[in-house]
C-alpha cells in the first residue's frame, strides 16, 4: 500500500517500501458522578462554571480527596484489557501553564500507574465486501489515572478567552498503547473495540462527539531493518472515521516528505476535519519540561487481592482486585462468540449486531418471539431495519417496533 519510487534513487533502491508505525494515546472521561478529588458532580454541558468546587478551582488550603469509584472504574478497565494491576501506585504533578489549569499543574501518575503490560484484540475487514476479517493484537503499555482540564473558548469577535471550569479536576484514565499498530484502518478498529469496551463495562461513556473518549495519534515511518523513524502527534481528533483519515494523511505526508529530501520533525499537529489534513500546532512547538515531582497530598494508592487483605478489614474502605475481577461482566468479544455459537451466523454479523446499543438484544428477542431462523432475522436486520434507522435518523433503542 506504502510503496513509492523515488524519481531520483536508483532501480537498485527503487523498491525500499516505508513502514508506517501508529501508537496511540487515549484519555477516556470516567463514568462517575464526582470528579477524580472532590465531590463536584460531572455532566455533560451544564452551564458554564456551575460545577465547580473550592479544590478544582485550586483555592489556597483544599486538598484532593481521592473518589473510589474512579479507582474501581480504571481497576475494571484494566483488568478487561488484561493489564497486571498495580497494589502500589503514586500520584505526580504534571506542571503546566494554561488559563484552564488553574492549579498550574494536573495530578496524574506519571512514576507508577495503576495498570501495566496489557493486550487489545480488535478485528477488521481486509476486503470490501466486509467478509473476510482478520484480529490482531496492540499491546497495551499502561493506564494512568489523572485530571483532565477545564476549557478555553476562544471568542474570536471580542479577542478574548473564556474559561469553564466544569471539566476540571473530572477523572480520566489514559490508556498508552505500544506502537503495534500500521495503518489508519488498524487504529481506527483498536479504538473501535475499546470504546465497546468501556462503554460494556459502563467505565466510560467514551462518546468521542462529547469529548469523553480523546484519541492522539502518535506516526511515523522507516525502511525495513532501520531503526523507528522520528514520530509525530496528531491532536484534534474527534470521530472513529477521522482518526483512520488522519493517521493515513500522516503517514502519506512524512512518506512525501521523506522521498522529497525533507526531515520529519518531532512535532505536535492537528487534524483539521474540513481540509482532511494535518497542520503544526504552533503553542506546541519545543520541549516542554513538565517538572514532574510527587503529589505531597496523596499518599500512595494501595490495593489489596483476596490474599493480602488484611484480616478484619472495613470493606468499604478497601478495594480489592480480585472481587472486581469476579465481576467483570462479558467483554465483546465473548459476546461475539456467544452469538455465533448459539445462533450459527457468521462473525462478521456478530459484529454488527454489537455495534449498534442494543442491536443483539433486540436481535435475540426476534429469534425468541417469532422463532424465525436466525440468519433469517440477520438479513432482515441487516438489508431492512439498519437502513430504515438511518434513513430516519433513528438508533435500535428508538424504533417504534
Ligand atoms: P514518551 O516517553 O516520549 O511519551 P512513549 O514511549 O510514552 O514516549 O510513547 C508515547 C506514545 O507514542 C505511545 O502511544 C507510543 O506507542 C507512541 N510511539 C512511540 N514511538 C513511536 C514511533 N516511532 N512511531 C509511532 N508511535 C510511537
Ligand atoms: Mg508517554
Amino acid at each position: 500500500n506504502y510503496l513509492r519510487i523515488s524519481p531520483f534513487s536508483s532501480f537498485l533502491f527503487s523498491l525500499a517500501p516505508w513502514i508506517p508505525v501508529v501508537g496511540l494515546e487515549i484519555h477516556a472521561q470516567i463514568s462517575s458522578n464526582s470528579k477524580l478529588f472532590s465531590g463536584s458532580q460531572v455532566q455533560f454541558a451544564a452551564p458554564p462554571n456551575s460545577l465547580v468546587s473550592f479544590f478544582d478551582a485550586s483555592l489556597p488550603g483544599t486538598l484532593p480527596v481521592l473518589n473510589r469509584r474512579c479507582v474501581e472504574a480504571a481497576v475494571m478497565t484494566g483488568l478487561a484489557l488484561n493489564c497486571s494491576i498495580n497494589k502500589k501506585s503514586l500520584f505526580d504533578r504534571k506542571h503546566y501553564f494554561y488559563a484552564d489549569l488553574p492549579a498550574g499543574y494536573q495530578i496524574t501518575q506519571q512514576r507508577v500507574p495503576i495498570a501495566v503490560n496489557g493486550s487489545l484484540s480488535y478485528s477488521l475487514c481486509i476486503d470490501n465486501k466486509m467478509s473476510q476479517m482478520v484480529t490482531k493484537t496492540v499491546r497495551i503499555k499502561q493506564i494512568q489515572l489523572e485530571q483532565d482540564s477545564g476549557k478555553s473558548l476562544h471568542d474570536d469577535t471580542r479577542c478574548q478567552t473564556l474559561v469553564d471550569l466544569n471539566r476540571a479536576g473530572v477523572g480520566l484514565m489514559e490508556v498508552v498503547m505500544e506502537p503495534d499498530m500500521c495503518c489508519g484502518e488498524e487504529a481506527a478498529a483498536a479504538v473501535r473495540e475499546l470504546q465497546l469496551i468501556l462503554q460494556t463495562l459502563g467505565s466510560s461513556q467514551a462518546v468521542m462527539a462529547e469529548g469523553q473518549l480523546r484519541v492522539d495519534a502518535n506516526v511515523s515511518v522507516h525502511h525495513p531493518g532501520e531503526p523507528y523513524g522520528v514520530r509525530t502527534e496528531v491532536k484534534n481528533i474527534n470521530s472513529i472515521r477521522f482518526l483512520a483519515k488522519a493517521v493515513d494523511y500522516e503517514i502519506q505526508r512524512q512518506i512525501e516528505e521523506l522521498e522529497n529530501g525533507g526531515t520529519i520533525l518531532n512535532e505536535t499537529r492537528a487534524f483539521d476535519s474540513k481540509l482532511g489534513c494535518t497542520v503544526p500546532m504552533r503553542d506546541k512547538e519545543g520541549k516542554q519540561d513538565y517538572r514532574f515531582m510527587p503529589e505531597p497530598n496523596l499518599p500512595p494508592l494501595i490495593l489489596y487481592d483476596t490474599k493480602s487483605l488484611p484480616a478484619n478489614v472495613n470493606h468499604q474502605q478497601v478495594i480489592n482486585i480480585d472481587w472486581i475481577q469476579e465481576r467483570l461482566p462479558d467483554l465483546p468479544s465473548v459476546k461475539r462468540e456467544k452469538l455465533v455459537e448459539q445462533y450459527g451466523i457468521l462473525p462478521e454479523h456478530s459484529f454488527t449486531l454489537l455495534n449498534e446499543d442494543g442491536l443483539a438484544e433486540f436481535f435475540e428477542s426476534v429469534v425468541k418471539q417469532t422463532q424465525m431462523k436466525p440468519k433469517k432475522v440477520i438479513g432482515w436486520i441487516l438489508n431492512d431495519l439498519l437502513s430504515y434507522l438511518k434513513q430516519h435518523s433513528l438508533t435500535v433503542k428508538e424504533r417504534s417496533v
